[in-house]
């Protein structure tokens, strides 16, 4: 077997989703409410519906995908897996590297696949309009498709920053029936305490989710989508990786290393946690979340306890966290800029089943551009940080001849974010260390509950 593109059919669309917890060696730590008790599911009802709050403390390994939600799926799914034997030729390397492309997608990447999922189980429930945040704009570009598609109203709360230099996400959005605002907006409490301090706010994800929250709690035609980091969302997204492993055994190979970027964690869970299962069944595999120098969460974050959001709205989760009042230089142009990350990926990196690495974004566009020029595809620059750790990996495998097996989640295309690659062409992109001062002074607001 020497296929290029590993292509299942329609019928092998995953019927169930694979929840992690069930293979985890501890339960996951409790989230945490305003006065340090664990939340219970019915706080969480004034923005989720019934089913995602089940999905999100489900301890099940599998939870059945209803049938419309398939439906919808094969619109894109299952999605290739390629091997990449041009990039293989160009490093000269023996690893053999396979990427999962999920910018086949009507949006580009990934994120549909939960936001079809948290839009049909909330019309389900009886809702009519969802409200949510978006950086770059991947995900609220996502969840308007799927809001379209089955008859919901979507109001996004654009990061300020993004909603001036990506004005093609925007249209993308409009496209396909959403509202779109700048945020800080001064529609919401949340947004007018942020403009009130600084009028000239380039906003952030964590102010954009207080305004999103902020909203889908005073209405009840309303609720909150959320585009990573939750339980129920990185559920959603293990058809990458249950597919992947699939068309890995298509392929005959067996990955050594699973990587993918990672912001929030939806796409690293996506791929790695059907990976993970085998890896609890006594399979050897290394699973290796990316993340950028500049936002370097899981890398130089500290575990404890802190807000999903900047004002505080979110109940406290556990995990590595920058500091909830993070807010991201302006010059790091790459995507997976959350100051914190999905509870679960952060529990198995503390306990030291998972690896993560961080990536300069000089280096990243470097990869991102001789992926172009090899296999075709101009990858997302959140997908090059992958592709940074896997080139890095071949060539350590070139120096010591072993010839490991990479696979990697390609997890969108890049035709919107064009803008960065023009600054690296221009030469005006420059690395960029956190620094360590920044940690500890974002580390001192820290909420005083709970300490892990
Ligand atoms: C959102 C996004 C990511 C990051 O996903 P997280 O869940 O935040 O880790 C990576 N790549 C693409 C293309 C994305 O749209």
């Amino acid at each position: 077997m020497s296929e290029t593109k590993i292509l299942l059919e329609e019928s092998a669309i995953p019927t169930h989703w694979y929840n992690v917890v069930a293979d985890m060696p501890n339960p996951p730590a409790a989230v945490l409410g305003p006065d340090g008790n664990p939340v219970t599911p019915e706080a969480l009802g004034a923005i989720f519906p019934p089913a995602l709050i089940e999905q999100e403390v489900s301890t099940e390994r599998w939870i059945p995908i209803p049938e419309p939600i398939r439906e919808i799926y094969r619109a894109w799914r299952p999605s290739p897996l390629y091997r990449a034997r041009r990039l293989e030729a160009a490093l000269a390397t023996p690893a053999h590297i396979y990427y999962k492309y999920e910018g086949v997608s009507p949006a580009g990447s990934h994120k549909p696949n939960t936001a079809v999922a948290q839009a049909w189980y909330n019309r389900e429930a009886g809702i009519t309009r969802l409200s949510t945040e978006t950086g770059a704009g991947q995900w609220g570009s996502a969840l308007a498709l799927a809001g379209q598609l089955l008859g919901l109203r979507v109001r996004v709360y654009m990061v300020k920053v993004s909603y001036e230099q990506k004005p093609y996400r925007r249209s993308m959005i409009r496209t396909w029936g959403g509202e779109v605002l700048a945020s800080p907006t001064d529609r919401t409490e949340s947004g007018r305490k942020v403009l009130a301090a600084d009028p000239d706010s380039p906003g952030s994800l964590g102010i954009a989710i207080s305004e999103a929250v902020e909203e889908a709690a005073s209405r009840a035609d309303t609720n909150y989508s959320l585009g990573s980091v939750l339980n129920h969302v990185l559920l959603h997204q293990t058809v990458i990786g249950l597919e992947a492993r699939e068309q890995m055994a298509l392929a005959g190979d067996y990955p050594d290393m699973v990587f993918a970027p990672c912001g929030g964690g939806s796409n690293f869970g996506g791929i790695a946690f059907p990976f993970f299962a085998d890896k609890a069944a006594g399979r050897d595999v290394r699973l290796v979340a990316v993340e950028p120098t500049s936002c370097p969460t899981l890398t130089r974050g500290v575990y404890t306890y802190d807000f999903g959001d900047t004002a505080g709205l979110t109940p406290l989760m556990c995990m590595y966290t920058l500091g909830h009042d993070f807010v991201p230089p302006g010059i790091h142009a790459g995507g997976l800029r959350y100051h914190g990350a999905s509870p679960l990926v952060c529990q198995l990196h503390h306990e030291g089943l998972i690896d993560a690495v961080a990536v300069p974004q000089v280096a990243t566009f470097e990869a991102g551009v001789l992926f172009a020029r090899t296999e075709g595809i101009i990858a997302a620059p959140e997908a090059s940080h992958a592709i940074r750790a896997v080139i890095d990996e071949a060539l350590r495998c070139k120096e010591s001849g072993e010839p490991k097996t990479l696979l990697f989640n390609l997890s969108g295309h890049g035709h919107f974010d064009m803008a960065a690659y023009d600054k690296y062409f221009n030469g005006e992109l420059e690395d960029y260390e956190y620094p360590e001062e920044a940690i500890h002074a974002a580390l001192a607001h820290l909420p005083k509950v709970g300490t892990a």
